[in-house]
C-alpha cells in the first residue's frame, strides 16, 4: 500500500514564512485522562501566537473515551483529523500514520501528555523561521525519569553513537518541529522498523537544539515498561549499525589466532615431553566459551534475520480504521485573515 498523498500544495517561500500552516502531530493512546487538559493548553498558546493550525491525531487503539472525545471535538471546530488505526501499532506507527496525514508547512510532533511542553512551540517556530529545517527539544533534566531509566539512556545513547554512522543526539525525543521538507523525506524512507528518532538524525538537514527540562506526565500513566524499552533499544542499534554482525568476524580472527597458538603448544610439547591425558578440564572449559560465542553470535545474527524477515514481508507500517475529519485549518487561517482585515 503507497502511503496516502497528502494535501500540501506547495506555497510561495515567502508566504510559507509569514503564515504557516503548522500540523501537530499527537499520537494517542488511552489518553482519556489528560487529552481535555493538553487541547487546553495547546489551544490556548496557538491561538496567542495566531498561528494557522491543524491538529493530525493518531489514536493508536485506544480502547478508552479518547477517540470519542478528540471527535467530539473536532466535530465542535477543532481544525485537522483523527486518524484512528485498526489496533496499537506503536507511537512509530503512530508517528508515521500522522506524517503520511500532515498537510502543514511544518509539522511538530508532541506527546499528548503535556511532558513536551508546548510553551515551547513560538520558540520552534521562530528557529524555523530563522532558516532551520528542523528544530528538536533536547531534555536538559531528567529527573522526572527513574535513575535506571536515565542510567539505561545514557548507556543506550553512548552505544548508538559508536556503532552507528548517524550522530544522535542525546536526550532529544520525538518532540521536535520539522520542515516540510523533512516530512518529505521521512515519508520516502520505506523501512518498516520505524525507530523515530534513528530516522530523524539520518534524514539529515540543518537542525537546531531547544533545551527544555522535561516534566512528569501531566495525568495518566506512561505506556511504556523496561522490556518495551530494552526491545526499542534492539531496534534502534539494529537498525541502524551493522557493527553486532561484523564484531564476530573480529572475535572468531582473535579466538582463531589464540587457539592456533595454543595447538602449536600442544604439537610441540606433545612432541618433547609425549603424550599426556588429563586435560578435562581445559576440553570442558574451551567447549562451553565456545558454544557460548557461537551461540550469542547466532543470535545476535538471529536479531538482524528476524529484521530482514519482517521488512521482506513488505506489509504496512499501519492499518487505518477510520479518519474522522475537523474544521478545515486553512479556512479558519482564511477566517482569522479575514476578521483581522474587517
Ligand atoms: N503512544 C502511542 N502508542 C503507544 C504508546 C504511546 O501512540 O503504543 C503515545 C502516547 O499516547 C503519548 C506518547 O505516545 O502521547 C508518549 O507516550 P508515553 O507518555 O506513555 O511515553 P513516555 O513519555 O513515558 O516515554
Ligand atoms: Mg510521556
Amino acid at each position: 500500500m503507497p502511503p496516502p498523498t497528502s494535501l500540501y500544495v506547495a506555497r510561495r517561500k515567502a508566504e510559507r514564512i509569514d503564515a504557516p500552516l503548522v500540523s501537530l502531530i499527537v499520537p494517542v493512546f488511552n489518553e482519556e485522562e489528560v487529552i481535555e487538559q493538553f487541547l487546553d493548553v495547546v489551544g490556548n498558546i496557538l491561538a496567542r501566537e495566531g498561528l494557522a493550525h491543524e491538529f493530525v491525531f493518531i489514536d493508536d487503539g485506544s480502547r478508552d473515551r479518547t477517540a470519542a472525545i478528540l471527535s467530539e471535538r473536532l466535530s465542535t471546530g477543532l481544525p485537522g483529523c483523527l486518524i484512528g488505526l485498526s489496533r496499537n501499532f506503536g507511537k512509530e506507527a503512530a508517528l508515521t500514520a500522522g506524517l503520511d496525514h500532515a498537510n502543514g508547512d511544518v509539522a511538530i510532533v508532541l506527546d499528548a501528555d503535556l511532558q513536551d511542553p508546548p510553551e515551547l512551540i513560538p520558540q520552534m517556530i521562530e528557529g524555523w523561521r530563522a532558516g532551520y529545517d528542523v528544530v528538536y527539544g533536547l531534555r536538559v533534566d531528567r529527573t522526572s525519569d527513574s535513575a535506571v531509566k536515565r542510567g539505561s539512556a545514557s548507556a543506550f545513547y553512548r552505544l548508538f553513537n559508536r556503532l552507528s554512522n548517524i550522530d544522535l543526539p542525546a536526550n532529544a525525543g520525538d518532540f521536535r518541529l520539522i520542515d516540510r521538507r523533512v516530512i518529505e523525506a521521512l515519508r520516502d524512507l520505506p523501512e518498516r522498523n520505524r525507530f523515530m528518532k534513528g530516522l530523524f538524525a539520518w534524514v539529515g538537514f540543518s537542525a537546531m537544539a531547544l533545551p527544555y527540562e522535561r516534566p512528569a506526565r501531566a495525568a495518566g500513566t506512561t505506556k511504556w515498561n523496561y522490556w518495551k524499552l530494552w526491545n526499542f533499544a534492539l531496534d534502534g542499534l539494529t537498525g541502524f549499525s551493522t557493527v553486532p554482525l561484523r564484531v564476530w568476524f573480529y572475535c572468531g580472527a582473535g579466538i582463531a589466532t589464540l587457539a592456533f597458538a595454543y595447538a602449536l603448544y600442544l604439537v610441540l610439547r606433545t612432541l618433547l615431553f609425549g603424550a599426556d591425558m588429563p586435560g578435562y578440564a581445559s576440553t570442558m572449559t574451551a567447549i562451553l566459551f565456545f558454544s557460548g560465542i557461537q551461540l550469542l553470535s547466532i543470535g545476535i545474527v538471529g536479531e538482524y534475520v528476524a529484521r530482514l524477515f519482517n521488512e521482506t514481508k513488505q506489509r504496512p507500517i499501519y492499518l487505518v480504521r477510520d479518519v474522522i475529519a475537523g474544521a478545515s485549518a486553512r479556512k479558519q487561517a482564511d477566517k482569522s485573515d479575514g476578521d483581522a482585515d474587517a
